[in-house]
């Protein structure tokens, strides 16, 4: 778990603005959940045999005995709040995004955290596959606004419960015959979970299943259709993507169209979004027959992207170096009148000399500096420097707000 300091949270505050600038424009509104949820929730939707809910979660009782259990992810605390605070009520079509973070007991790693960010969105109430499209389009627009262009798009479809069963029954079958050539955990969920095998990073399991049945040529009619269209609408968008017919989500409630945003610049962990359709979801929760799709991006990833290309801290646009213990109080009094009129002021509390107030002027990069002592005080008047040029010019102390605005917006 990291913390987040000033130097890098530039980085991570210019991410979070561009998602909430796209994801607007696209008509995305804000939602916030708690961290914490019932484990059940999680349970649920996730699916009991997936990574995340067998061994992944941060759970724990509270003090009544409840089950809670930290998020590992946010669509399912999403999905509870809309289904409690009856969304679909105020809109047949609901687009929500999140961020923040979410919790997983992983083996800590580049790229792999266990208080790790994710910055999400989610349709609800449109099974169209235009929806499918427009929210990769977003997502693409996301990745060009922010400068990441080292990312390529994976789309596969996982079929539905009309189609996926066959097939899943298929891939089991075929997983018996090859179960030596398989690693343990595999061996242990090919029958719970077959397609996580497909998925496996073991170089036994990949090579044993080179040539495994694939979900896309068992996909039922509508499912066809429908992974059709996306396909034809993200060209008619110049959306570019490739098909990735071995891709499979870690979370059971996936149908239909899932996809991924991949990158090579961040070794094994190289997804930095990932999402799908989760038609059914909601109401295997509970509420309404709606569809659903959605993605979350994984904000550590795109840091680690964005390496070194640093966004610089704001500077302290003056630096009042005062002299003397009744400059001194006079430089606090300047410094927060010009603090308030939005402008980046500063100064020294530790009684430095001028040359040591100068120096640490320099190294804080101020763009002005302003010397008082108790000439200035008299006359009310004092020297702004730009420490660009060093080029001098006299200031009235009681005008400097307005003198500094004028000349930082030149
Ligand atoms: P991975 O295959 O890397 O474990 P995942 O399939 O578990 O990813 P999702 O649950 O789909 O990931 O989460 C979406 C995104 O969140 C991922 O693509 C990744 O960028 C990010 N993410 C997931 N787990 C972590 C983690 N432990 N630390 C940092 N980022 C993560
Ligand atoms: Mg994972």
């Amino acid at each position: 778990m990291n913390d987040i300091l000033p130097g890098e949270i530039e980085t991570w505050q210019f991410l979070e603005a561009t998602a909430r600038n796209v994801f607007g424009t696209y008509g995305f509104a804000e939602i916030r959940t708690p961290a914490v949820e019932k484990t059940e929730l999680f349970c649920r939707s996730i699916g009991e045999t997936t990574d995340i809910v067998e061994k992944e979660m941060y759970t724990f009782d509270d003090k009544s005995g409840n089950s809670l259990t930290l998020r590992p992810e946010g669509t399912a605390p999403v999905m509870r709040s809309f289904i409690q605070n009856r969304l679909h009520t105020l809109d047949p079509v609901s687009k929500l995004f999140y961020m923040g973070p979410m919790f997983r007991y992983e083996r800590p790693q580049k790229g792999r955290y266990r208080q790790f960010h994710q910055i999400g969105a989610e349709v609800l109430g449109v099974e169209d596959p235009k929806i499918d499209a427009q929210v990769l389009s977003m997502l693409n627009q996301y990745f060009c606004r922010i400068g990441i262009e080292s990312v390529s798009l994976q789309i596969n479809s996982l079929g539905c419960p009309e189609c996926r069963p066959g097939y899943r029954q298929q891939l089991i079958d075929y997983l018996e015959q090859r179960l030596d050539s398989l690693c343990a955990d595999c061996q242990r969920r090919y029958k719970t979970n077959p397609l996580r095998v497909l998925d496996c990073k073991a170089s036994g399991c990949k090579e044993a299943t080179v040539d495994a049945p694939e979900m896309l040529e068992h996909l039922c009619a509508d499912c066809e259709e429908h992974f059709s269209a996306v396909k034809k609408h993200l060209l008619a968008l110049t959306i570019p993507f490739e098909v990735n017919a071995r891709m499979v989500r870690g979370l059971d409630y996936y149908v239909r169209t899932t996809f991924e945003m991949v990158t090579d610049r961040l070794g094994s962990q190289n997804a930095v979004a990932a999402g799908g359709r989760y038609d059914g979801l909601v109401e295997s929760l509970g509420g309404p027959a709606l569809p659903g799709i959605g993605f979350a991006i994984g904000v550590e990833r795109l840091v680690l992207m964005k390496g070194e290309e640093k966004i610089i801290p704001p500077v302290p646009q003056l630096f009042i170096a005062a002299l003397g213990q009744a400059a001194c109080d006079q430089a606090f009094v300047l410094m927060t009148e010009l603090q308030r009129a939005g402008i980046r002021a500063e100064m020294d509390y530790q009684g430095k000399s001028l040359k040591a107030q100068m120096r640490r002027a320099n190294k804080l990069n101020a763009a002005y500096t302003l010397i008082i002592g108790e000439e200035e005080l008299k006359s009310g008047e004092a020297q702004l420097k730009c420490m660009a040029d060093s080029k001098q010019s006299q200031a009235k102390l009681g005008q400097l707000a307005e003198l500094l605005m004028e000349k930082l917006t030149k």
